[in-house]
């Protein structure tokens, strides 16, 4: 996801002129000298409002732009948002041995396992982003992503037997969550939580409370492929998110107008590995235990990074014509789904959903 806009930064002429005019009347020196103080000062105060301030940093294997539009503490702002962003990275990375997600995956067969306020939001959300796609998003997909060997960033391909053993230990229903102790546990040994379909979404919704907590009203955040747009720039009535081209790195394949939504994609060329001359991407169907196929892209427009960022990974599983129908019913949410059409790359099939069909601009050769 990229964003796009064409905010005019310049000055307006007026509010020089009259510093200009003001200077005779007071033609003494004192004067002269206070008044360029102040107008220095007014000048730069203006110059910082209207700069957008941004600042980028990796986190969460991606790179997070927080970008603010005008008045508002910018650097004090961005800096606790993206602090907010470490502090959720370090509850639920599977990467992290100390997170509170590693805990809960050694531990929590053998023992409850207490957990904060996060990992239940993120956890209930879950439920209900599953219940939405028939458990095509499923949070319990981290036995699988280890079989196929993404924790270890080493892909390989399990066999059918390692399958059938797995695929049983995805189930929802097996994760239950004590309200009054606030402890997982997990029903089967082997069974594991994974937040990669959903954490970052998380992570920006926290970032954007943040944000509007120091008065921002007018930002973005984009981690790559997750992005929200809060209120408008100052120029225009929405934000534009760009969609990543499925297959060449630096372009994008269509922009979309937004306003304080959420837009996820979920793609098959952010994590994958080859094996001959297949692809295997990260996104796991459950109900075959295999890596998604045929699917490019998911893009989903929602009320929340959160619910985009679920979404859009529910879709991808559900493929062009579940996915879209998908998409349909839910009030509110509108996306795009970029589908292989034969085994040659280029070409392939674009379903945008009905309420986006107006305002979504498609970046393609007229041949297309
Ligand atoms: P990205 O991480 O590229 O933004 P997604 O949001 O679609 O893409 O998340 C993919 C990640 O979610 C995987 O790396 C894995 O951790 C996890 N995952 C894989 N398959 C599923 C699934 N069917 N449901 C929920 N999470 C999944
Ligand atoms: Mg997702």
């Amino acid at each position: 996801m990229f964003l796009t806009t064409k905010t005019p930064w310049a000055w307006r002429r007026e509010e020089v002129r009259l510093f200009v005019l003001f200077v005779p009347l007071w033609l003494t020196k004192p004067f002269i000298l206070i008044l360029a103080i102040v107008s220095t000062f007014s000048l730069s105060c203006r110059a910082a409002q209207r700069s957008p301030y941004v600042e980028r940093a990796e986190i969460m294997g991606t790179t997070f732009t927080i970008k603010i539009d005008g008045a508002g503490n910018g650097a004090r702002a961005t800096s606790a948002a993206l602090e907010e962003i470490r502090r959720i990275d370090r509850l639920l990375s599977t990467y992290k041995e100390d997170s509170e997600i590693s805990e809960v995956n050694r531990r929590a067969f053998d023992e409850p396992v207490a957990v904060g306020a996060d990992f239940r939001n993120v956890l209930n959300a879950s439920r209900i982003y599953s219940e939405m796609g028939d458990g095509a998003f499923d949070p319990t997909v981290y036995p699988l992503m280890r079989l196929w060997g993404f924790t270890r960033r080493e892909g390989r391909i399990p066999t059918n037997d390692e399958l059938a053993k797995t695929l049983p230990l995805l189930d929802l229903s097996q994760v239950t969550l004590d309200e009054s102790t606030h402890a997982i546990r997990l029903a089967r040994e082997g069974m594991g939580l994974d937040f990669g379909g959903i954490a970052k979404g998380y992570a920006v919704d926290r970032a954007i409370g943040i944000l509007k907590r120091y008065g921002v009203e007018s930002a973005i955040i984009d981690a790559g492929g997750n992005f929200y747009a809060l209120g408008t720039p100052r120029s225009r009535d929405h934000w534009r998110a760009g969609v990543r081209h499925p297959l060449k790195h630096d372009e994008v394949i269509a922009r979309l107008p937004i306003a304080n939504k959420g837009v996820s994609t979920s793609g098959n060329y952010e994590r994958f590995f080859e094996i001959g001359d297949k692809k295997y991407c990260h996104i796991m169907d459950p109900r075959t235990g295999r890596p998604v196929e045929r699917m490019l892209s998911a893009t989903v427009i929602a009320d929340s990074a959160m619910a985009a960022d679920a979404l859009s990974t529910a879709a991808f599983v559900l493929g062009p014509e579940k996915g879209m129908e998908l998409i349909e019913a839910l009030p509110d949410i509108e996306g795009m789904l970029i589908v292989q059409e034969t085994n040659s790359p280029e070409d392939f099939q674009i379903l945008i959903s009905s309420g986006l069909q107006e305002t979504i601009e498609l970046l393609l050769p007229s041949s297309l």
